[in-house]
C-alpha cells in the first residue's frame, strides 16, 4: 500500500475540503486530492465565460498553468426550459453579484409565477474539466427535472429546496445526502470522472 505522498496526485480547483474529500474516497486510494488551500492557492480565478464548460476550463488552466499540477474543477448551472435555459452559467448570481439562495430562488419562482407544473422542466448541468499532463477532458452530468411552485425541505444549499429531479415527488431538500448524490448533476459527472481516472489502473 502506498502512502499518501506517493500517489499520484490531482488538485480540485475549489477551497471545499469536503467535496475534495468525497471525491479521494470515490478514487478507492488510488490517488491524492488537495484543494486550492491546500496548494496555497488564495487568488481569485475570473470565471468570466459564457458556458459551464467554459469556466470549468478556465478554473482548470489555471491551476496547470499557475501550479504545474494536474487537477480538475467543476462548475454548475441551473437550466429552466421555460425561460430559454436561464439562469445556466448565471445560476450562483442570478438574483445578483452578491445575491444569496433565498434571493434567487424567489427571483426565479417570481420568474415562473403563472406556469403550470407541466411547463416547469429544468436540468441542472455539471461540467468538469480533468487536465492530466497535456491531456484534457470534459466531463458532463446532468440531473433532469422541474421547479416546485414553492419551496420544500430544509436539507442541502442553493437551489435544493425549489427543484425535485425526475420521477421523485420529494424535492433535493427532502432528500439525504446519500440518495441526492444518486441521482444528482454533479454525483453523475463525479462518477464519470472517477471511471475515467480508475480505468487508467486496469
Ligand atoms: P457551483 O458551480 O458548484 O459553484 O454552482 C453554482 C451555483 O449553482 C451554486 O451557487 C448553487 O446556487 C447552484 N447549485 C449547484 N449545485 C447545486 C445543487 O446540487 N443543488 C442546488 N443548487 C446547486
Amino acid at each position: 500500500m502506498k502512502s499518501k505522498e506517493e500517489l499520484p496526485t490531482l488538485v480540485f480547483a475549489t477551497h471545499n475540503a469536503n467535496k475534495a474529500a468525497e471525491v479521494e474516497r470515490m478514487l478507492e486510494g488510488r490517488y491524492r486530492i488537495l484543494t486550492l488551500s491546500d496548494i496555497g492557492c488564495d487568488e481569485e480565478i475570473v470565471e468570466d465565460s459564457d458556458t459551464l464548460e467554459g469556466n470549468a476550463r478556465i478554473k482548470a488552466r489555471f491551476v496547470k498553468t499557475q501550479y504545474g499540477m494536474d487537477c480538475f474543477a467543476d462548475d454548475t448551472g441551473l437550466e429552466v426550459e421555460a425561460l430559454g435555459g436561464l439562469p445556466g452559467v448565471r445560476t450562483a448570481r442570478y438574483a445578483g453579484e452578491k445575491a444569496d439562495s433565498q434571493a434567487n430562488m424567489s427571483k426565479l419562482i417570481q420568474a415562473l409565477e403563472g406556469v403550470p407544473e407541466t411547463d416547469r422542466g429544468a436540468r441542472f448541468r455539471t461540467s468538469i474539466c480533468l487536465i492530466q499532463g497535456e491531456e484534457e477532458l470534459l466531463l458532463e452530468g446532468i440531473c433532469e427535472g422541474r421547479i416546485a411552485l414553492e419551496l420544500e425541505g430544509t436539507a442541502g444549499f442553493g437551489y435544493d429546496p425549489i427543484f425535485h429531479p425526475e420521477r421523485e415527488f420529494r424535492t433535493f431538500a427532502q432528500m439525504s445526502q446519500v440518495e441526492k448524490n444518486t441521482v444528482s448533476h454533479r454525483g453523475r459527472a463525479v462518477r464519470k470522472m472517477v471511471n475515467a481516472l480508475l480505468a487508467r489502473f486496469q
